[in-house]
């Protein structure tokens, strides 16, 4: 089984139909990129820069995050490389960088909101990234993006890194594309006006479940709220889907969800063949996709839409998943 599922590594991800799937990896540190080169990654569609702020005892310069980003990108020369900008905040702490104390730190001060009031910090990000951009496909997306205002904000701020880099001379990529991660029901709302700002939109459904359901990501008492399957989850990832499909631009999925053979088809029929996962599992999914046709994943997705409850989406997926081997 391990055997087969290693052969199937430089083998593109393809349905039985032909139509071509993404498998990305989802990455935090340095080592993650062996992995996700020995799973068959085609790239890597969420990298979680804040990893390498956690295990530092100050705040890294533009040099350093340049080099280590620089060094990211080569592991993949030939596939893209997104960079979300630090996602700190929530359960995500620095030691030494001081966070308010909040009742609520997951619907408080995080991840963007922290960038774009600690300016500085979020500037010198940008320039390492922009910097990196010359060595490889490098793309950037924002977290936590609940406005137009904010995308906006946060493109203007890029402008004048733009500006300040050309002015010494530095080279990086002027057309380096931008998107925004829904995570935020609101964002899911305004798609249509967030992706007239950015290039692309990548859903982030583990914050996308825990916001959509009030259900804590990290509290097992909460554990059966927090529900992939809520006809509402479904709903959203297909709005934004189609969202972005009728603007031509890509869609992607990063989080957990993906995971699972049967949900990767189950979104693959909704329209998204762009998939960012905790990189074992790419052969896994790969598996399941050489095996199924677009109209079968689409035959499921429409299914799962009609249905009522998450009970009953579960028990029809647990039945095609079954039929799927
Ligand atoms: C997400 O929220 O789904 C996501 C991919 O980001 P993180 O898990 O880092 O919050
Ligand atoms: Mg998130």
């Amino acid at each position: 089984k391990q055997r087969e599922l290693e052969g199937l590594r430089d083998l593109p991800a393809e349905t039985v139909d032909g139509s071509r799937v993404f498998l990305r990896a989802n990455i935090g540190l340095l080592n993650d990129v062996k992995v996700a080169q020995a799973s068959g990654a085609e790239g890597v569609g969420l990298y979680r820069t804040e990893f390498p702020y956690m295990t530092r005892k100050t705040f890294p310069n533009r040099i350093e995050q340049y080099n280590l980003y620089r060094k990211i990108v080569e592991g993949f020369p030939s596939h893209p490389v997104t960079i979300r900008t630090l996602d700190i905040g929530g359960d995500k702490g620095l030691s030494y960088f001081p966070f308010p104390k909040e009742d609520n730190p997951f619907m408080g001060w995080r991840s963007i909101r922290v960038s774009l009031e600690e300016e500085d910090i979020f500037r010198e990000q940008l320039a390492a990234i922009l910097m990196a951009s010359v060595h490889g496909k490098i793309t950037v997306m924002f977290p936590m993006i609940s406005s137009v205002e904010e995308i906006r904000t946060v493109k203007r701020i890029l402008e004048e890194v733009k500006d300040e880099l050309t002015a010494d001379k530095k080279p990086f990529n002027p057309t380096i594309p931008l998107g925004v991660m829904v995570e935020i029901p609101a964002a899911v709302q305004i798609a249509h006006l967030l992706i007239r700002e950015v290039d692309f939109f990548s859903i982030g459904t583990n914050d996308l479940i825990q916001y959509t359901l009030a259900a804590d990501r990290n509290n097992p008492k909460v554990k059966q709220y927090y529900d992939p399957y809520h006809p509402a989850i479904l709903h959203s990832i297909k709005r934004v889907a189609d969202v972005a499909g009728a603007a031509g631009k890509k869609v992607s999925i990063c989080g957990e969800m993906a995971a699972d053979p049967i949900n990767a088809i189950l979104l693959l029929g909704m329209g998204i063949s762009d998939f960012s996962l905790t990189a074992p599992y790419i052969p896994l999914i790969k598996q399941a996709i050489l095996k199924i046709t677009m109209a079968e994943a689409r035959e499921i997705s429409a299914a799962a839409l009609q249905m009522e409850s998450s009970a009953d989406i579960r028990e029809y997926l647990a039945k095609a998943k079954a039929a799927l081997k």
